[in-house]
């Protein structure tokens, strides 16, 4: 009978494999298609000072405008861009419309109203062989300074070994900051952190959710913060909600954040806080 059942099994498992497959292919041609007909759009998050609200920098969130489907976010396309390769030249060109966008907007409005634009990498892009070098290149054609640019990398990327790690070494060599996204959800070695090139903690916004609850909850973002302190790293707080977890996170000693608070991930030219910075 268990024989049978593996069996059954078996028959129903399969073509479902096949159909995801099929799928996360469907998506990989369709977006080829979209980047060479310039479907994709770059979106950004202010990244801001807890004390007084305003922004340091921006973060870099891809978006498909697809002509049926509307805005597709990231997490619907990211996972089969990873699986099919397709993520470095998708990668790539938000880099460069990115670092564009931060040098415009750096010689509109001065280099107080903006320090930097932050791009996520993904692991794929960055085990790809001279990724440091295409990236000096972006930086040398866009006009941008290395220190105006931070790259997003997650922890997996980071602490997995292989080349990965020299190519974020030559990054941060050239002067380009380079943030941990996501910190504490992956698998961090806090031993290999202290010789890692990581200079920021994007602290992960499941624990930014609970921060203002008494106990248990609040002490796993009080003990990120002690981390980066102690490391000399500088801490970002992800999806600050309310201006309750704000204030937590000011006790707490954080300094920086980011959230639908502060504001959403919206199109360059709705960006009116760094406009309003200069005011
Ligand atoms: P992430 O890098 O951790 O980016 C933060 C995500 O949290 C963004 O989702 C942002 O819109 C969302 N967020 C920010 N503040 C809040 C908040 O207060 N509340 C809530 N609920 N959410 C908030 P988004 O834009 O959908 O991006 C999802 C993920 O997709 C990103 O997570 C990143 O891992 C990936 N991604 C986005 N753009 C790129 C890209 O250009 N390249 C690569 N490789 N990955 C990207
Ligand atoms: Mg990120
Ligand atoms: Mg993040
Ligand atoms: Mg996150």
């Amino acid at each position: 009978a268990a024989k049978e059942r593996g069996k059954g099994r078996q028959v129903t498992y399969q073509p479902c494999m096949d159909q995801r497959g099929a799928e996360q292919s469907r998506i990989a041609a369709e977006l080829r298609v979209a980047l060479d007909e310039g479907q994709l759009r770059v979106f950004y998050q202010p990244i801001v000072r807890l004390d007084d609200g305003r922004p340091v920098g921006v973060e870099a969130l891809v978006r498909w405008q697809h002509p049926e489907r509307g805005m597709i976010r990231p997490d619907l396309f990211i996972p089969a861009a990873e699986r099919t390769g397709l993520i470095v030249p998708v990668g790539q060109w938000v880099l460069a419309e990115a670092c564009r966008q931060a040098a415009q907007w750096r010689r509109e409005f001065g280099p107080d109203a903006l320090q930097y634009v932050s791009v996520n990498v993904s692991p794929r892009q960055l085990r790809e062989a001279g990724f440091a070098g295409r990236l000096r290149e972006v930086l040398r054609s866009a006009g941008l300074a290395p220190a105006n640019l931070m790259v997003e990398v997650t922890e997996t990327a980071v602490f997995d070994g292989g080349s990965a790690l020299d190519e974020l070494r030559e990054v941060q060599r050239f002067g380009v900051q380079v943030a941990l996204d996501d910190f504490g959800t992956g698998h961090s070695s806090l031993g290999l952190l202290r010789t890692c090139p990581v200079d920021v903690l994007k602290v992960d916004k499941s624990f930014v959710d609970r921060v203002t609850e008494a106990g248990e909850h609040s002490v796993i973002a009080e003990a990120l913060i002690g981390i980066s302190d102690g490391l000399r790293l500088r801490a970002v707080a992800e999806g600050v909600e309310t201006a309750e977890q704000a204030e937590a996170l000011r006790r707490l000693g954080y300094r920086y954040a980011q959230g639908y608070h502060y504001g959403r991930p919206v199109p360059a030219d709705e960006l009116t806080s760094l406009t309003a910075a200069l005011r």
